[in-house]
């Protein structure tokens, strides 16, 4: 039994301890102004910020390296436009199917009614939502290196594909470019494992600094709307996710939870799908068997476009406010809320809370007043880390289902469960 233990259980180890020593701070210690200066915003924010930094800098050069790679792997525009359709109607049905249960599912157990207002603090006043029509103009690029500077991720996706579009229309010049991108693209997964050396350490911090600052009773007074949330996610997970890969990726829903247990820890410790897209990455092709042509271009895109978790609190948010502050909707008002829950998605950046922003122009549209956003501001955090980790499997099910339908998965590394584990890397002595 000298078996070393895996960086996923050691990440997974360091979570809970994480979990438990903010807990604990946070019941015990959070008055004690040393324990909140020196190590809650002191020690566990710096090396959490730091390692969330350290996933974000992977960010961009994978995207760009990988999507050349799989623009180039895929070789045919038309192909190329065939995926694309795919997966945007995927991204769009999954997040309509996850926005209609959450609204049955609210409807149903109606969390809010009776609800006394004078618990919550209403002194919310919302960022302003962009316009949607800011969203549409702003994918494509003005200045492709503010694009890449900013990691603005829909601008890159458009200029990536274009330039390797155009690589594929340059023939031999096209194709050095194509193998020196694969090169740079195979380094930069090995910057990936490196930094997942580190993870177990970051984790922890980011966990105990969440939950030294999120106290479980802060939960209480909002356990309504907190636990239908929960239900309709873990339902969306592993009710939704797990039927369309049976039925339409003809893959087994078990294996896949298991293999994505990595993202799901970086996704619930950040709260962020754009930090989390390498991780993703590397579990869609080395664990799942997904080939880079579909998963280079399928994973990013959905990290910046498909939310399914956050549809789904934006879906349960509106029914709680409406039975809050006693407003009938009706069957028009539920209406618009899948459509701008799946505009309020395509246009929420994958990064920490900004599903509760993009809640504002949901609640405007439907006349819902949007202070009512501050009765539910205290639990989003928690909400936040578990929805980014739904958001994520919606991205890594789609990917799945149109490697099937193009042929693109490895069953064989699917099936073996030591396929891309990940391993801890060795440091050369000299270079
Ligand atoms: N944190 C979420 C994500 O990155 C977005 C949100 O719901 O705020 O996927």
């Amino acid at each position: 039994m000298n078996k070393k233990m895996s960086i996923t259980t050691k990440i997974m180890i360091a979570m809970c301890i994480g979990l438990a020593t903010g807990s604990l701070i946070n019941a015990f210690a959070h008055d004690i102004s040393f324990v909140q200066t020196y190590l809650v915003n002191g020690l566990f924010h710096v090396v959490g910020a730091a390692f969330v930094n350290s996933l974000k800098m992977l960010v961009v050069p994978l995207v760009t390296f990988s999507l050349i790679c799989g623009v180039c792997g895929i070789g045919d525009v038309a192909v190329l436009g065939r995926v694309g359709i795919k997966a945007f109607a995927l991204y769009i049905l999954t997040t309509a199917m996850a926005i209609t249960l959450a609204l049955i599912v609210a409807l149903f157990i109606a969390p809010g009614e009776g609800f006394e207002q004078a618990a919550g603090s209403s002194d919310f006043t919302p960022k302003p939502a962009p316009p949607l029509t800011e969203v549409f103009i702003n994918i494509v690029p003005s200045n492709p290196v503010n694009a890449f500077a900013e990691g603005n991720m829909l601008q890159i996706i458009f200029f990536v594909i274009l330039f390797a579009i155009a690589m594929l229309m340059t023939g031999d010049i096209g194709r050095q470019l194509a193998d020196t991108a694969e090169k740079l693209n195979e380094v930069m997964m090995k910057v990936v494992t490196l930094v997942m050396d580190f993870a177990p350490i970051g984790v922890f911090f980011l966990m105990a600094k969440t939950f030294s600052l999120q106290g479980i009773g802060l939960i209480l007074p909002m356990i309504g709307y907190f636990s239908v949330v929960i239900l309709c996610l873990l339902l969306h997970a592993f009710g939704t996710f797990s039927v369309l890969l049976a039925l339409l990726a003809k893959l087994n829903p078990l294996v896949f939870m298991q293999k994505m247990r990595p993202a799901h820890i970086f996704a619930f410790s950040t709260a962020s799908s754009n930090a989390t897209i390498p991780v993703t990455l590397q579990v869609v092709e080395q664990r799942l068997g997904v080939d880079n042509s579909t998963a280079a271009f399928t994973v990013p895109l959905g990290a910046t476009i498909n939310m399914d978790g956050t549809a789904i609190m934006q879906g349960v948010a509106t029914v709680f406010i409406a039975n809050v502050y006693a407003i009938d909707l009706g069957i028009m008002d539920y209406m618009t809320i899948v459509g701008m829950s799946i505009l309020a998605s395509i246009g929420t950046a994958g990064v920490p809370g900004v599903g509760l922003i993009m809640l504002a122009m949901v609640f405007n549209q439907v006349g819902l007043p949007v202070e009512g956003i501050g009765l539910i501001l205290g639990v989003d955090r928690i909400l936040d880390m578990v929805r980014t980790a739904v958001n994520i499997t919606g991205d890594a099910t789609v990917t799945c289902i149109v490697a099937r339908t193009e042929n693109k998965i490895d069953d064989q590394i699917f099936q073996d469960p030591d396929a891309g584990v990940i391993t801890e890397v060795e440091l050369p002595h000299k270079v």
